[in-house]
């Protein structure tokens, strides 16, 4: 099992830069749901400690989506749950 700091070291990385540079691109800056400003990168597959540094999971263009805030605060259910969506620094990490 790996430690929360993982993730905020792969939210911090080029890689994970470059990638979401790549996803911005590829969908025009546009939310791949409403066609809004795409303003957070969502990972399909849920980013843990565990999965963090296979790249399969965690760079996966596949597995990236652009989406508005709306978007992706209903993706997580953020109005109808509490879900952890900060690592233990207080970055974002949904
Ligand atoms: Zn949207
Ligand atoms: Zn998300």
């Amino acid at each position: 099992m790996g430690k929360p700091k993982e993730l905020h070291r792969f939210y911090k990385s080029k890689a994970w830069l470059i990638a979401r540079n790549l996803k911005t691109n590829a969908t025009q800056g546009k939310c791949e749901r409403c066609g809004a400003i795409g303003e957070e990168v969502h990972h399909k597959i849920r980013l843990t400690v565990d999965n963090v540094n296979d790249v399969n999971i965690s760079l996966n263009q596949d597995n990236l989506e652009l989406l508005c805030k709306d978007c992706h605060n209903e993706e997580h259910g953020r109005f109808k749950k509490k879900e952890v969506l900060f690592d233990d620094d207080g970055n974002f990490i949904g």
